[in-house]
């Protein structure tokens, strides 16, 4: 703070929207629709208009690359040997919209209704529907279930040997075909669905905020690190903000509203002085509302992956070591927009149970076209095998393991304290050998057994319980998924109320993955953008946004 230029003249906002990634863009949009309020989006990364954020396949090569992420850690994770894990998420507009897998996921309707009834009416199944349907254009389905003309483009992935061969299998051990996995019944296996418009990435910045940025009551500022919420009493005031080594002070007269993700959300409450009291303490800070919950309830997936050589030389391995095969797929994406291009690498996916008297599907399996020691192999000096083939993955969907996130400095560029606490949970353990296990199956019925030359990790020498779960715990990895840092309910742990609003403060919403309660989907975005697709709603209702 010292090297900080002086403030310039305070300015003032109707709204002021910390972080535009998937949430914060799309209730950028939605609140200036209303020409009569004038909105400020503070994203604290660069423009997002780079060729490999468009292309599907580019997750790859951007995950690394500090121009495009923040590049994070999780603490050595006790159940996971101590490794740290490579917490990578969004720093650029669209946030992690733009550099993610594009899944195109809702969640299971039950897992809605159990959320509402923790405590959260207003947010069951058929509460929020009608923001799934209106945040999407999807050709396919029925049409009482999927939305048609909305800004997020949904295409279904069509099929190639592989991804066939690993959908017979499933049909093969019992696991049926299912023509939509975000109807009501999500279960089965199919082709998966991308946020995707004509093999190009449909993030938020791109689907939302490149109309709404032509609106004179939205001002977008990039390179703009969120530092404080600026408090009057327990109403929130303003922000301020550092740009060009320039410290920025605004106003907002009627709400600040952090979309800053579930790490750093409550990393900005706690530098605010909203959080649990010894960490604010710790920090030296004057606690402006105690809310233990603050940072607390941080859950995510952890994926371990079985890799198989294979015989069919159409996997992304065969792309990365062949100069003819490369060109091919760049033709063809070129050309057509499909192919390996148009993928994240990953084809199709499976729901199934690891009991049978489950109410509903508790595991998620995928297949990815690419096999390699590292999780997003580029080339076989970073662990890319050098021969055909791929893997399939998996996670428990509903972990019971909870983490935190706090902040350790007064600088809201430094990475959080993360704790995952992967695997703390006994019933995580388990599954997570129920899922190796199925995933073998899977391998062994014929329609992929034709395909596999052999088993590469963990190896067929790996058979035990004890065995797999040790091959889970060093080789897992992150699903990018945290959420539940400032959860939605009423009880002392909670941080928002079901309206978005921080307990105990005024003019102060927090909008985004973070607010989540516990996991309703196997991916997080598109649940992320329905949030906010409802928060614009909730916060239209709140006041006459005639402006001020
Ligand atoms: C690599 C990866 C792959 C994923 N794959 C999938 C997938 O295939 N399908 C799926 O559904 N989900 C996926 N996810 C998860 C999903 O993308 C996220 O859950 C979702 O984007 C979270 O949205 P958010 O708005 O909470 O946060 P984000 O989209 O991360 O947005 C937060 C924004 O706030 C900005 N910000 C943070 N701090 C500040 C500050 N102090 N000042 C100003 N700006 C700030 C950030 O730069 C960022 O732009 C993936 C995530 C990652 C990282």
């Amino acid at each position: 703070m010292d090297n900080l230029r002086p403030m310039r003249r305070l300015q003032e906002f109707d709204f002021i929207i910390v972080g535009a990634g998937s949430a914060g863009s799309v209730l950028a949009s939605r609140l200036s629709e209303n020409n009569r309020v004038r909105v400020l989006l503070l994203e604290a990364g660069d423009s997002d208009r780079r060729l490999w954020v468009r292309i599907p396949l580019g997750v790859g090569r951007i995950l690394n690359d500090a121009r495009y992420v923040w590049k994070a850690e999780t603490e050595p994770e006790p159940e996971l040997h101590g490794n740290r894990i490579y917490w990578p998420s969004g720093k650029l507009i669209g946030g992690s919209s733009s550099v993610n897998g594009m899944l195109f996921v809702r969640g299971h309707p039950k897992r809605y209704d159990e959320w509402r009834d923790n405590g959260c009416p207003g947010w069951g199944w058929s509460d929020v529907l009608p923001y799934f349907k209106r945040l999407e254009d999807c050709s396919f389905g029925d049409r009482s279930l999927r939305g048609r003309d909305g800004p997020i483009g949904v295409t279904r992935l069509g099929s190639d040997p592989l991804t066939e061969a690993f959908l017979d299998a499933c049909g093969e051990v019992g696991v049926r075909r299912t023509d939509d996995y975000n109807d009501e019944n999500p279960e089965g296996a199919a082709s998966i669905q991308l946020s995707t418009r004509n093999g190009v990435r449909c993030s938020t910045g791109l689907a939302y905020l490149r109309k709404a940025q032509k609106r004179g009551n939205l001002r977008v500022e990039t390179n703009a690190l969120a530092r404080q919420v600026l408090f009057d009493g327990r109403r929130a005031v303003g922000v301020t903000y550092t740009q060009d080594g320039r410290l920025e002070r605004i106003r907002a007269c009627r709400e600040v509203i952090l979309c800053a993700g579930a790490i750093r959300s409550p990393q900005l409450l706690e530098l605010s002085g909203v959080g649990r009291s010894e960490v604010l303490q710790g920090l030296g800070l004057e606690v402006v509302a105690a809310l233990p919950g603050v940072g607390e309830n941080l859950q995510d997936h952890l994926m371990p992956r079985i890799s198989y050589e294979c015989k069919v030389p159409a996997t992304v391995n065969d792309m990365l070591t062949s100069r003819l095969r490369l060109a091919r797929e760049i033709f063809r994406y070129a050309v057509h927009r499909t192919g390996l291009f148009a993928t994240p690498s990953f084809t199709a996916l499976a729901y199934v149970h690891s009991r049978p008297q489950l109410a509903y599907p508790d595991i998620r399996l995928q297949i990815g076209l690419s096999s390699g020691a590292n999780r997003l192999p580029t080339s076989s000096s970073n662990g890319l095998d050098p021969f055909s083939g791929f893997h399939i993955g998996g996670y428990f969907l509903y972990p019971g393991s909870r983490g935190h996130v706090h902040a350790r400095s007064l600088d809201p560029a430094q990475t959080p304290e993360i704790r995952a606490n992967y695997l703390a949970h006994d019933q995580d353990r388990d599954v997570i050998v129920r899922l190796l296990g199925m995933i073998r199956r899977i391998a062994a019925a014929d329609a992929l057994r034709q395909v596999i030359v052999r088993e590469v990790r963990p190896g067929p020498e790996m058979e035990t319980d004890e065995q797999l779960l040790d091959y889970a715990r060093r080789t897992g990895s992150t699903c990018w998924h945290p959420i539940g840092t400032c959860k939605m309910g009423s009880g002392p742990d909670a941080v928002v109320d079901p309206e978005l609003r921080v307990h105990g403060l005024v003019g102060l919403r927090v909008v985004d993955a973070s607010v989540v309660p516990f996991m309703v989907a196997s991916n997080t975005n598109i649940p992320t953008i329905m949030i906010a697709e409802k928060a614009a709603d909730l916060i239209a209702g709140s006041t006459t946004l005639a402006g001020c």
